[in-house]
């Protein structure tokens, strides 16, 4: 496993933790990993000779990572992607499996779902869906190598739709929190997740025609959806900034809550926002607009029900 190596506050480096106690002190603390698992702060020395690679990484930094990992791994080998985001280029949205296997000329498919990390650390039942463009056997060797009795996995043959769930839901809990942090009620947080779930099903039907509806109705949809926007970080930090009034950024909130860990929600509305602009698509998607636009402090978090309501009423 290939860590970002970093010092931790008593001058140790966290692979050298890791390696000592069996447990990733800074991320995932109180949970054992298996004997089996070596952490490796050098990239190119954790892929060597690697069959099956996992990406699993906050989405901002994976373009750095593939120039890095360019050319330094085997062309046989499989990837798939954990990631929930997405990049916009000039040429228009890239998605992270795409750009995976742009840079490093493999075959990615991805694995999303309900899936809140420590809870399955923890040991504690989920389903998930590997989602899969080519070959169904690669799928299948996936599925296998994920399934354990507590961490049931399905795999669809539709790689964009199951990646598009996984990444705009968490556009959807930003919005499920700002509801939370302004005390509106679980029928305002339900309406959003409503709104939310008809925004991404539409948003990943104009950018990939070939998403399938069923896809929706796996883990990586409808399931990730409702546990992001009642457990997850983007719900919690957007709550928080909810409260705040707006007035301290959510830049500022991540690192005081999070304490190292990134939240996807905020860059993923910008990067849609962007896209949404670039087709002239603005008008037809309130809610993923409104979340960009209190995000970035141009709208007030109440605007969160008001400019999504009055925009979305008759659609
Ligand atoms: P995180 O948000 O906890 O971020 C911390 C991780 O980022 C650490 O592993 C750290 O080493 C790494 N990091 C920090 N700076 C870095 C840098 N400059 N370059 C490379 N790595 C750096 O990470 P996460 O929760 O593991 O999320 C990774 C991906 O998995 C995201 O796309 C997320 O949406 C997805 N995901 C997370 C969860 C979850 O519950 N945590 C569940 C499903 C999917
Ligand atoms: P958060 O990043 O909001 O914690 O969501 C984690 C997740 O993707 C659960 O499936």
């Amino acid at each position: 496993m290939w860590v970002f190596e970093e010092t931790l506050p008593g001058g140790e480096k966290l692979s050298e933790v890791i390696n000592k106690t069996n447990e990733n002190v800074k991320y995932l603390p109180g949970i054992k990993l298996g004997k089996n698992v070596i952490a490796d702060p050098d990239l190119e020395n954790a892929v060597k000779d690697a069959d099956m690679l996992v990406f699993v990484s906050p989405h901002q930094f994976m373009e750095g990572i593939c120039k890095l990992l360019s050319g330094k791994i085997k062309a046989s080998a499989e990837g798939i992607s954990l990631i929930k985001g997405m990049e916009v280029k000039k040429e228009g949205p890239c998605m992270i499996s795409t750009l995976i296997s742009n840079r490093l000329g493999i075959n990615c498919s991805v694995l999303m779902g309900a899936n809140i990390a420590n809870e399955i650390a923890m040991e504690k039942f989920s389903e998930a869906t590997v989602g899969y463009s080519q070959h169904q056997e690669v799928a299948e060797r996936w599925v296998q190598l994920f399934t354990t009795p507590y961490f049931i996995v399905s795999a669809v043959h539709d790689v964009e739709g199951v990646e598009l769930c996984g990444t705009l839901k968490n556009i959807v809990a930003i919005g499920a929190g700002l509801v939370d942090g302004l005390e509106m009620g679980n029928n305002t947080k339900a309406a959003i997740m409503r709104l939310g779930l008809k925004e991404m099903i539409a948003f990943s039907k104009l950018l990939f025609p070939s998403v399938k509806d069923s896809t929706f109705f796996e883990s990586c949809g409808v399931a990730d959806l409702i546990t992001t926007c009642m457990g997850g970080r983007n719900r919690k930090v957007a709550e928080a900034y909810a409260k705040n009034g707006g007035k301290r950024s959510f830049d500022e909130l991540e690192a005081e809550m999070l304490k190292g860990q990134k939240l996807q929600g905020v860059l993923t509305a910008k990067e849609v926002y962007e896209v949404l602009n670039d087709r002239g698509w603005i008008e037809k998607f309130p809610l993923f607009s409104a979340v960009n636009l209190i995000s970035q402090g141009l709208l007030p978090p109440s605007a969160i029900v008001q400019h999504t309501h009055n925009k979305s009423r008759y659609s």
